[in-house]
């Protein structure tokens, strides 16, 4: 067979997959509108020419992994938890990654001697109660593998909880079976697993039965989303999705503003923004379906939450309702107020 012709008019986007990667799920492409230009599934997946842009103010380890960590893959910012950065790949590639520079751009996991490396580091400090499983997407990890991990980390006597972060349950819900679920089942520690989820619409009958799975497995499941321009920033749209969470059992827990990811200006908004859509939210379902909006103080120092603030106490002792910088209204012309 003949070789392919080079193409005459090279694909722009080329330039913006040779610095970034791109992979997207067969359940996720099929969610996509291709008739909108501004569909929030594909905003998330598909490459985007401004991601070449890089502002002054954005930062390849955004979040000052670099600099709080003793071994390689691992993590150690907080004195009673550390972080498993534990493979570099991910089912998808979300643009707005704030570890894109590590994603899918070939770097070794977390394995062989360096996994032993970081064992023998969690078990040699009595403070460490909490593992958090993160990379990348640890479950792209065998089952196998996983549960051997999940061993691994409950037969260290002072890890109280073990903590999975991942997208899979939702882009690739098939590959959570119960033979998987059962992997991340253990006696000795409790294991929590964060579901990422940005959008009502990921919510398909597929990853609504992987999440089944895990909860009735014996998992406690939490939410985390990221706040993103165009994808999920109106009240309805975030409404919506914490609900697409309750309803299967994962409680509402970390609602990121974007971080300064090189090339993800366009997804980024105002915290001013972000705190008027948490008091929309407040006002809309009930505080079951709140999580907290957070950001990841660039540099590594801490997480922030961002509020808002909806009371000031004043000298007197009495409270002030704050109305007209956050969107909240005083109880009485409030509509319905959150339990
Ligand atoms: S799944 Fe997580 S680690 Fe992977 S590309 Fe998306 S945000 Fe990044």
């Amino acid at each position: 067979m003949p070789a392919a012709a080079p193409a005459l008019f090279p694909d722009p986007l080329d330039d913006v997959r040779s610095r970034y990667p791109e992979a997207v799920t067969d359940q996720m492409r099929a969610l996509i509108d291709p008739a909108d230009p501004a569909d929030p599934i594909a905003l998330q997946f598909l490459p985007d020419l401004r991601e070449l842009d890089q502002l002054p103010v954005e930062d390849g380890d955004p979040i000052g992994d670099d600099r709080f960590s003793p071994l390689p893959g691992v993590v150690h910012r907080y004195a009673d938890r550390v972080l498993f950065k534990m493979i570099a790949a991910c089912p998808v590639y979300c643009r707005f990654c704030f570890r894109r520079e590590m994603v899918g751009q070939g770097e070794p996991g977390l394995s062989g001697p360096a996994l032993d490396a970081a064992l023998a580091y969690v078990a040699a400090r009595p403070a460490i109660r909490e593992v958090i499983l993160t990379g990348g997407d640890p479950f792209m990890l065998s089952a196998r593998r996983a549960g051997e991990l999940t061993r691994q980390l409950a037969a260290i006597a002072h890890v109280e909880l073990i903590r999975w972060h991942t997208r899979v349950p939702v882009v690739d819900p098939q590959r959570v079976d119960s033979t998987y679920a059962e992997a991340l089942r253990v006696s000795g520690a409790a294991t929590y697993v964060a579901i990422h989820a940005n959008h009502p619409r990921e919510f398909t009958p597929a990853a609504e039965a992987a999440l089944a799975r895990l909860v009735d497995a014996g998992i406690v499941l939490v939410s985390q989303s990221v706040l993103l321009k165009g994808v999920n920033d109106d009240a309805g749209t975030l409404a919506d999705l914490m609900r697409a969470f309750l309803r299967n059992r994962v409680k509402p827990y970390y609602l990121h503003h974007p971080d300064l990811a090189p090339g993800t200006g366009h997804f980024r908004l105002s915290i001013a923004r972000g705190q008027a859509l948490m008091a929309q939210l407040r006002r809309t379902i009930s505080g079951l379906g709140q999580p907290t909006y957070i950001l990841d103080v660039p540099g590594g120092a801490s997480k922030a939450p961002l509020g808002p603030a909806y009371l000031r106490e004043d000298p007197e002792g009495g409270l002030e309702v704050l109305g007209a910088a956050n969107g909240w209204q005083p109880v009485a012309a409030a509509q319905s107020p959150g339990d």
